[in-house]
């Protein structure tokens, strides 16, 4: 499948509103890799995918997660937002045909991140918080500088922002794999 007809796709399946931010993390994946010399194509297409299962209520997202056998963790189940991330890699794979392991776990790690990322898993989850289309959050001019300056002190900014969020209101568990990204990439920005 090329990206018009996985965009026709996902134009289906997502709401409006999440599809605009899908093609605006698409093109600022594409930003990204140019700048930090990353696969072009590669980071459009993880961009635009990574969101392809958000769409499913929650209980849809844990019943597709268990019907392919894709394991659900305490803290997922308790958020099963979470559960959007894999269950986009395993759709990208099977429904727009996908089979770019680095591609895919761009989009499995996109909302959590974690330690020692590749630059493409790193490129999504700093577009989807970037992109233009979100709704301003604090912090974010200097954030997108960051991101197009030095990626990993973006990615301790974000993750420092939205831990400090979930902390503060009663989104239920963070998760523990957010804090380790958070504490693998500010030990390495400081070295
Ligand atoms: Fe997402
Ligand atoms: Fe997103």
């Amino acid at each position: 499948m090329n990206r018009f007809e996985m965009r026709e796709r996902l134009e289906s399946k997502l709401t409006k509103k999440r599809f605009e931010h899908s093609l605006g993390v698409e093109y600022v994946s594409g930003c990204l890799a140019m700048v930090h010399g990353a696969d072009i194509d590669k980071a459009l297409t993880a961009g635009l995918l990574h969101d392809c299962a958000k769409c499913l209520s929650a209980s849809d997202k844990i019943s597709k997660c268990k019907k392919h056998g894709l394991p659900i963790s305490d803290v997922e189940l308790a958020n099963p937002e979470l559960l959007h991330a894999k269950l986009g890699a395993f759709y990208a794979r099977e429904k727009y045909g996908v089979d770019d392991s680095v591609i895919l776990s761009a989009i499995e790690f996109h909302t959590t991140g974690k330690p020692a990322m590749t630059l493409l898993e790193k490129i999504v989850f700093v577009a989807d918080y970037i992109e233009p289309n979100r709704k301003p959050l604090p912090e974010i001019a200097e954030i997108r500088q960051e991101a197009f300056t030095d990626i990993d002190k973006s990615i301790v900014h974000i993750l420092k922002n939205t831990l400090s969020y979930l902390e503060s209101g009663d989104c239920g568990d963070t998760d523990e794999m957010s804090v380790k990204t958070y504490n693998y990439y500010m030990n390495k920005i400081e070295l």
